[in-house]
């Protein structure tokens, strides 16, 4: 199919909610977690999605600019999400992004606006704050317009999509931030064509042939499916349009709670699960699982980080009804996934899978540029359509990432068997995984650096049983014995997200090594943190 003949994404959202809400207008499309009288038909957000273009129109909002979302697991990103695609808008999340993104319109909760009143002194980009709950009494004076997106939900403005003309190549559905290889994070330009590609290759890899080779039953087809993976994530946010599309109840949790979940899997008979390999090991292990009947568990999908065969092997030995695990490798910049697990042939233990269809991939040498043999191990290069269109303003992190033909350089180890199938090792790039979430090392040192008594930093990713690694911070302080562990570890808290802070504590050096050119050696740093902790 010609990229020109993909429709734009929100399109195809929206058509399908017309189907279901055609065939039954007053099913749930979403339900909280927390609180089940929370829910939201399809019927209710095809609405909410039309009001809110309408509202972004009638703003005076243009195509291409920037809206973020920076909220927890609600079903309010559904309709902020497609309504400001539907007006041409680009969605982001957080506050770094705020201003590197340079975001005209924010959606938060309340308790957050005067937090991003106070920032958007430095923001003037921004220009529009809508907010969910209730407003504070002690709101802090702007200029901005401080808008209530219950409100617009339900004033029902009239939107054009006439108005708006999509190039779906070159057009932004997205800008999700990632740091890449290196770095601090850098918007990744995500295009209709795109997202378009990636849903489709899913649709047909993932949905038709689970259903080809495990014939679904009544809970498999749509079902509940429960949505507890950040929504802005590119797994997350997969996972939640395929909801809708299949026409999925899906219910929203905030946060993963273990015994929430457990119950709502008993409670809704929940088929398949979209889980990190962290969960698939507390499904394993936990004692809690006993207290629940699971037995309707038939599918499990596990993505963000390396999940064993030794994993897949013991989830499954625990659960009798689960048919299958679909492993996914993929990372922001190839917009979701680009390697998953096969169906229809035996994988060899470890494997992560094959490409899906519509990408190409090879193993470079980094060292000579050549390409491995089978067998042999080096740099994975992915390519297809839905490589990122580049780097926000950023061309050249976009030139050292995309070749001149057109692969990304994914910065993890890999190898290939003879019959393709690949082999993830390990990442030459630096982030740390804190369950499927990057965390940058760089940002943490960065944000540490500027804290008055420290003089130089280095963060690193160290093994942990819970989240599989954490950041912990090697400083050098300005002078000795003023500064205490605790006192960086809040100072870190107060202004990053939770994953991100420095679980790992921190530890106080005298020099942080690096290369001739200035680059702290982590690797190193790690290792001798791995070998002291070994021994003592
Ligand atoms: P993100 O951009 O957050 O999706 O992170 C992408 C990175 O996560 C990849 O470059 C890999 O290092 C890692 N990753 C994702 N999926 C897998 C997997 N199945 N196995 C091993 N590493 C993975």
């Amino acid at each position: 199919m010609m990229a020109s003949e993909y429709p734009p994404f929100h399109q195809f959202i929206l058509s399908s909610l017309s189907n279901h809400v055609e065939e039954r207008p007053n099913d749930f499309a979403f339900l909280s977690a927390e609180n089940e009288f929370e829910s939201k038909t399809f019927k209710e957000i095809q609405a909410a999605i039309y009001s809110v273009a309408g509202y972004f129109q009638k703003s005076g909002c243009k195509k291409g600019e920037i809206v973020t979302i920076t909220l927890p697991n609600t079903w309010y990103y559904i309709p902020c999400y497609m309504g400001a695609a539907s007006a041409g808008m680009v969605t982001n999340e957080t506050e770094y992004q705020l201003s590197n993104s340079q975001s005209k319109v924010v959606l938060t909760t309340a308790n957050n606006l005067n937090k991003i009143i106070q920032a958007s002194k430095n923001l003037p980009h921004l220009k529009i704050i809508l907010y969910i709950g209730k407003l504070p009494s002690n709101i802090a004076e702007t200029s901005l317009q401080i808008v209530n997106f219950d409100e617009i939900i339900s004033k029902q403005y009239p939107f054009n999509p006439e108005l708006i003309h999509f190039n779906v190549e070159e057009d932004l559905l997205a800008l999700p931030y990632s740091s890449g290889t290196t770095g601090m994070p850098k918007g990744v330009m995500i295009t209709h064509y795109n997202f378009m590609v990636q849903i489709s290759i899913l649709a047909m890899h993932h949905i038709t042939k689970i259903d080809t080779v495990f014939p679904p039953d009544e809970n498999a087809v749509a079902g509940y499916k429960i949505h507890f993976l950040p929504s802005y994530h590119a797994y997350g946010f997969a996972g939640l349009c395929i909801n809708i599309l299949r026409g999925s109840s899906t219910i929203i949790m905030k946060h993963f709670k273990p015994h929430l979940f457990l119950s709502l899997v008993e409670k809704y008979k929940v088929a398949q699960l979209n889980l990190v390999p962290m969960l698939l090991n507390y499904l394993s292990e936990s004692p809690d699982v006993e207290k629940y009947d699971l037995s309707s568990i038939r599918f499990i999908s596990s993505g963000g980080a390396p999940l064993s065969t030794f994993q897949i092997e013991r989830v499954k030995k625990r659960f009798p009804s689960l048919k299958y695990v679909f492993q996914g490798y993929g990372m922001t910049e190839l917009t979701t996934i680009s390697h998953g697990a096969v169906f229809d042939e035996p994988m060899p233990n470890e494997a992560i899978g094959k490409c899906l269809p519509q990408i190409e991939d090879k193993i470079v040498n980094p060292e000579t540029g050549k390409e491995c043999n089978p067998g042999e191990r080096g740099e994975l290069w992915v390519k297809g359509p839905t490589v990122m269109k580049g780097y926000w303003m950023n061309e050249k992190a976009t030139a050292e990432t995309i070749t001149p033909d057109g692969y990304v350089k994914t910065g993890d180890i890999a190898s290939k068997d003879s019959n393709g199938f690949l082999f993830i090792h390990d990442r030459i790039k630096e982030l740390i995984k804190v369950k499927a979430f990057q965390v940058p090392p760089a940002e943490l040192e960065h944000l540490l650096l500027s804290h008055s008594k420290v003089s130089d930093v280095a963060v690193v990713g160290i093994p942990n049983s819970e989240f599989g690694e954490v950041p912990r911070a090697f400083v050098v302080p300005k002078q000795s014995n003023t500064i205490s562990e605790q006192e960086l570890i809040n100072f870190v808290k107060e202004k990053v997200s939770k994953y991100k802070q420095l679980r790992g504590g921190v530890e106080f050096v005298s020099q942080i090594p690096r290369t001739a050119s200035g680059k702290i050696l982590r690797r190193k740093i790690k290792e001798d943190y791995l070998k002291k902790t070994k021994l003592s």
